[in-house]
């Protein structure tokens, strides 16, 4: 049975609390690895080291930091099967999936080698007689991040790589259930230039994340999971005087028009609400006809494209559709919510509960489900279900469709097919969710843009990537001065006009 280690201080050390989580294949549902669970000791060393390392690295100029980066990249994209391999082995995603993973967090590694541009800060020469302000961005020293299953590439990246352009250090804790390729991204940073110390993976579970949140050198906190995980490590971060930025679940709504190409709109969303099965915080979970004769044409597409999923495991080709679910618990989870649908009065026009893959029978897969006539009563509407479920709530008009989704308590992410621009419009000026697509199912915005939900779905205000990246990981220092030239009058006793 492999062991997997930490990444501390530029080495792979063993866990030493006697704690450890198994890693499951998904596909054969077998334990292929152990990964050590950390305690506040183990985390402490790391601090002290990111902490003793930090310094010297946020002192190298940005164009120099910059360039680990760029070699990062390249390194990356050296080794994008390996990893990807590795990706799909503990997670469960297709090969073209997990490569798409790496792929979206490397594209945050690229738009951060701009990293001396977005770090120039701001001049005012002449403010009064002989005074100069200035303002630069500093690195706030050692940062943290936690990160979920379903993205373990992409996400962590989308962290550490602004953390580390600005010039801090980067704690990792990754989800337990798929560590492998966090320790591969600290493994090739090291090769492409990082110090020791600036990168550390520990790997853990509420231990791990306790001892981030509880410890006092760690200046932020980053986030992506669950809400009610997002809620606590928000409150109890802040509550520590740390920066902190959470994102949460969801349940995107998308809006199905009668003028829309249904075609389109049933290609977009069985790509949207299978694909990954369906383990995607920008999966759309729930469709939303407009009118009846809509719901009825676009359930008759639905139906023959959802039958024709191929649901395997990776290894079986790159025309996978879809995969395991990550756990046992996961694929439980699903069943159940699935069977308070039909017990709460829903269609389930397509039934995965009996889908069973022959020679992979103890893999976690769940076949692909659709109910019709969900209501916003039903659990399997409220709930965000993280499975290849998708939910129909027919709507009688526009208004209420919109509605709908103003109404959820999560806010990611929605999209509406129309051929009409007045409507495509309106939509996304009134709607109360942060990222919009008009004909783009998933529409998770790219790497100088930046993400991030609204409602029960964020906690905090500054989105990951793009621009507010850089202001999540510095702080402003404002500096006035003045020199001699300007000093003529002797002491100053009142608040001084800058006329
Ligand atoms: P999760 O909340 O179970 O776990 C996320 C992280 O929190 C992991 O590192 C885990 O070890 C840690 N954690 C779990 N329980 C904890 C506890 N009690 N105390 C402290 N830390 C704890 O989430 P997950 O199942 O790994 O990921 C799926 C969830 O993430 C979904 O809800 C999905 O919508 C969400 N997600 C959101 C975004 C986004 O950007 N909004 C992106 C990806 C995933």
């Amino acid at each position: 049975m492999q062991e997997l280690t930490h990444y501390i201080d530029g080495e792979h050390v063993k866990g030493t609390s006697g704690r450890f989580a198994d890693v499951m294949n998904p596909a054969t549902g077998e334990v292929q690895a152990k990964v050590p669970l950390a305690n506040k000791a183990e985390m402490d060393i790391a601090v002290a080291a990111a902490a003793s390392a930090q310094p010297a690295w946020a002192a190298v100029n940005p164009q120099r930091r910059a360039r680990v980066l760029m070699k990062f990249v390249d390194l990356l994209n050296r080794d994008m099967d390996k990893i990807a391999e590795a990706l799909s082995r503990e997670h469960g995603k297709t090969f073209p999936d997990a490569k798409g993973d790496i792929q979206r967090g490397l594209e945050v590694a690229e738009y951060c080698i701009a990293a001396p541009q977005m770090l120039k800060g701001e001049y005012t020469d002449a403010a009064g007689p002989g005074i100069d302000i200035y303002s630069m961005r500093q690195a706030l020293g050692v940062t943290a991040g936690i990160t979920p299953f379903n993205f373990p590439a992409m996400i962590p990246m989308w962290m550490f790589a602004p953390a580390i352009a600005c010039g801090n250090a980067f704690i990792l804790k990754p989800s337990e259930r798929d560590p492998s390729v966090p320790l591969m991204l600290a493994e090739l940073l090291e090769e492409a230039g990082l110090p020791k110390g600036i990168i550390q993976v520990v790997n853990g579970d509420k231990e791990a994340v306790d001892a981030i949140l509880y410890d006092d050198t760690i200046q932020s906190v980053g986030f992506v999971g669950s809400t009610p995980i997002a809620e606590y490590i928000y409150g109890t971060g802040c509550a520590q005087g740390k920066r902190v930025q959470c994102f949460g679940g969801a349940k995107n709504h998308m809006i199905i028009m009668p003028d829309a190409d249904l075609d389109q709109a049933a290609d977009a969303l069985v790509g949207a609400g299978y694909g990954a099965a369906g383990e995607r915080c920008m999966a759309i979970s729930v469709a939303v006809p407009v009118g009846e004769e809509t719901a009825d044409k676009l359930r008759d597409k639905l139906i023959p494209r959802i039958e024709k999923l191929k649901i395997a495991p990776y290894t079986a080709g790159d025309d996978v559709d879809y995969g395991p679910v990550v756990t046992s618990a996961a694929k439980e989870n699903i069943l159940r919510l699935v069977q308070t649908g039909v017990d709460q009065g829903a269609d389930l026009v397509v039934d995965g509960r009996d889908f069973s893959l022959q020679g992979y029978e103890d893999g976690f897969f769940v076949g692909p489900h659709l109910f019709d006539n969900v209501t916003k009563d039903m659990d399997i509407y409220k709930t965000e279900i993280f499975g290849p479920v998708l939910s129909m709530v027919r709507a009688q008009n526009y208004e209420e469709a919109l509605g709908l989704a103003m109404d959820h308590e999560y806010g990611n992410g929605t999209a509406i097919f129309t051929r009409d621009g007045d409507t495509a419009r309106d939509f996304a000026n009134r709607i109360n969710i942060g990222m919009v697509g008009v004909n783009v199912p998933i529409p998770v915005p790219l790497a100088y843009h930046t993400f991030g939900g609204w409602k029960k779905s964020v906690f905090g205000d500054l989105n990951q990537h793009g621009p507010d990246a850089f202001k999540f990981y510095t702080r402003t220092k404002t500096i006035t001065s003045r020199w001699p030239s300007g000093i003529k009058e002797g002491g100053e006793f009142h608040f001084k006009q800058m006329d």
